[in-house]
């Protein structure tokens, strides 16, 4: 049963010709698919509209090839073959009674159009704005016919839009394309009527909606996603001349790192002062995200007037069926985002969106897996099955497993479970990446044929003992501190007297050594710059070393790396880069240059290394030996499962725990892991 705190949730709402259901919007966001993977695409959003999303969006979508993203799998709505591949998305969102939506996009200089080989058009001729890219690329300078064909372009797309079956169409005035170039004074350099003032800056806005308006000729509601920023007191004048003239506003602000930021400096709700000042200079409804997973912050911000509706791409791919929980009264089994950003990540690498918290996002077309249908068994087929670990990986297959209907047990050496989130989630930023586990914990403890044993360190002898079918180890793995790794095939030369310091000494909490650390980060991910601030923290010296020309390279997918690297410069870790660490003496470090190989000392009294972790898979092998040799109690079947069988994030080991639960039986990969 829904609680009446909620019930505004689930109101209605008018969006020019067209009536959301509800108040759940997903707005646009990258998925990875696009024009590339229709079918996969028309699956992960139909989901979402089962899951009882009022509105679900399409991701940013090309009028025209001058707008190309390649090798971004952005969706595009050029010919008759795209309303084609778009109308399988439009369908499956409305079989399930959600509207559709689709982001008309026109790229400017943030692209570089590699696909296409059109030169990209800009407002003015430049390299690639995307700094996170270094294209040898530069647009054309657009002209006036250009204009004229850009209202052109949104126009045609417009239409095909509606032939395509959406319900909404956009016109995306924000995130540094094209529309934005013409907005931003300090872009925009033109001395006609598109330049200059802020009435000429902000003409473009006011003819693309015409155009758009007229396009989809009452058949479609018309969306703007534009940027109404507090520290931009003129993207508040100009929104005042434009407040009434779409069906909707879609808000956020300039700042990508803020409006998608990560958990470990952003929290939710992020956009509520700018959106809701917004929101008071209009009659037309308000959409904005802020990585909302609380229904009372949902609730709250809607009954305080800061928006009308409830906008979310992270909420929404972690938890499809989030509206479903609220209306059915379900709120634990939320699974709540936990902002790492590994889905935006894995759409900048142009592949398939994934999911820390939802192992099925992205496999819904090509494996068929639904976020809360498994497929269950029974009778004979139900068998007992141990899960050794109770880390991200052991958690997930041990409550997917459960859920199939099996008998599983858990055991676990710690008394806490959670393995490297729980022990990860206490380094600063990071506790909310405790959802991973708690919703995991939550969950089996609604399953009665799931026990979990906590405190019990398994051998081979124990394993046995259980005498269980199958057995899945998911031990994890620990951060080894040779040095080998990404950059260095070779151990460091260490002094017998220098300190090395595991960076587990750090996750456990053991007690490290005082003074002054060099972090050797060959990770190049969150865990170099969050351990180097825990160290700060505790008042030692820091030094982060990388081979890298930027200190946290991975994190520039994830979107955090600037976060990151300005809370190191800020708490005053000193960064090193394009540096390999070679030797460990006492009291110092030599690092060569990755370029010249000239070498250096840097002053330290430790070291500590995140190169590599070793997979702690003693336990399979010794159990994989007892069933060759047949002995009393030996399961028919071993498998590693997670960091065990490899090393990898956090999403991975999730999903691995979920694969071998789902695939077991009948059991393509997994039995040749035996
Ligand atoms: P993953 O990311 O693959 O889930 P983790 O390192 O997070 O891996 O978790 C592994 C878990 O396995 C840890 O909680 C650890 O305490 C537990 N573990 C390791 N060896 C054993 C063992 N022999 N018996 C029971 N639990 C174990
Ligand atoms: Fe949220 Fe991380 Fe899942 Fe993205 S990958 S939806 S940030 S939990």
């Amino acid at each position: 049963m829904r609680d009446p705190r909620y019930d505004c949730l689930f109101e209605p709402v008018r969006l020019g010709p067209v009536t959301a259901r509800n108040r759940f919007y997903q707005v646009p966001h990258c998925s990875g698919m696009g024009w590339k993977r229709p079918r996969m695409l028309a699956a992960m959003r139909g989901i979402k509209a089962e899951g009882g999303w009022g509105v679900v969006c399409t991701e940013y979508c090309s009028v025209h090839p001058t707008s190309d993203d390649g090798a971004h799998p952005f969706a595009r709505l050029w010919d008759a073959d795209d309303i084609r591949d778009n109308a399988l998305m439009t369908e499956a969102v409305h079989a399930h009674g959600a509207l559709a939506g689709v982001e008309l996009w026109l790229g400017g200089n943030y692209i570089a159009n590699l696909d296409t080989r059109v030169p990209p058009l800009g407002v003015i001729s430049r390299p690639p704005t995307n700094l996170d890219v270094y294209h040898p690329v530069q647009s054309r300078r657009l002209d006036k016919r250009d204009v004229a064909d850009i209202r052109r372009w949104q126009a045609d797309a417009a239409g095909r839009a509606v032939e395509a079956g959406f319900d909404i169409v956009y016109v995306y005035a924000t995130h540094g394309y094209l529309v934005s170039e013409f907005l931003n004074s300090a872009t925009n350099d033109r001395t006609d009527e598109y330049g200059g003032s802020l009435e000429n800056r902000y003409r473009i806005v006011h003819e693309l909606i015409d155009v758009t308006l007229e396009a989809v000729a009452g058949k479609a509601a018309v969306a703007v996603r534009y940027a109404a920023d507090l520290a931009d007191p003129e993207s508040f004048d100009a929104f005042g001349a434009m407040a009434d003239l779409p069906d909707l506003w879609d808000l956020n602000v300039h700042d990508y790192g803020v409006e998608m930021g990560v958990s470990r400096f952003t929290g939710e709700a992020a956009l509520r002062e700018h959106v809701g000042r917004a929101r008071a200079m209009t009659t037309k409804p308000v959409v904005a995200v802020g990585r909302f997973t609380s229904p009372d912050t949902m609730a709250r911000v809607l009954r305080e007037g800061v928006q009308d509706l409830i906008g979310a791409a992270r909420p929404s791919i972690a938890d499809p069926f989030l509206p479903k929980k609220i209306e059915e009264g379900r709120l634990e089994d939320i699974r709540e985002c936990i902002g790492c950003n590994i889905c935006y990540a894995h759409n900048t690498l142009c592949v398939p969106i994934r999911c820390t918290q939802n192992p099925t996002m992205g496999e819904e077309h090509r494996r068929g897996w639904h976020p809360e249908r498994i497929p269950r068994i029974s009778g004979p087929r139900r068998e007992r099955i141990l899960v050794v670990g109770a880390g991200p990986a052991g958690l997930e297959a041990a409550r997917a497993l459960g859920e199939r209907g099996h008998e599983v047990l858990l055991a676990e050496a710690a008394r806490e479970v959670g393995g490297r989130v729980a022990r990860e989630s206490r380094l600063p930023g990071l506790s909310t990446w405790r959802r991973v586990r708690d919703w995991r914990v939550g969950q089996i403890d609604k399953l009665s044929n799931v026990e979990v044993f906590r405190e019990s360190l398994m051998s081979v002898g124990d394993v046995l003992e259980v005498g269980a079918d199958h057995v899945f180890v998911a031990t994890g793995s620990r951060w080894t501190t040779d040095g080998v790794g990404r950059t260095r095939n070779l151990p460091f030369t260490v002094d017998p007297d220098a300190v090395v310091a595991g960076a587990d000494t750090v996750l456990d909490e053991a007690e490290t050594p005082s003074g002054r650390v060099v972090i050797f980060d060959d990770d190049h991910y969150y865990l170099g710059p969050v351990i180097a601030l825990a160290l700060r923290a505790r008042g030692n010296e820091v030094t982060l070393v990388t081979p890298a020309g930027r200190p946290g390279q991975w994190s520039s997918y994830t979107n955090e790396q600037h976060a990151s690297v300005r809370a190191m410069l800020d708490a005053g870790v000193e960064i090193v880069t394009n540096e390999v660490v070679e030797g460990l003496e006492p009291l110092r470090v030599t690092t060569s240059c990755v370029f010249s190989g000239r070498q250096r000392v840097i002053a330290a009294d430790w070291i500590l290394p995140l190169t590599r972790r070793e997979p702690h898979d003693a336990l399979y092998h010794e159990v994989r030996a007892a069933i060759v040799e047949d002995r009393t109690g030996a399961p028919k079947t071993v498998a590693r499962i997670g960091d065990c069988l490899a090393p990898g994030t956090i999403a991975a080991a999730v999903y691995g725990g979920y694969r071998a639960a789902l695939e077991m039986s009948p059991a393509p990969d997994w039995t040749t892991e035996n």
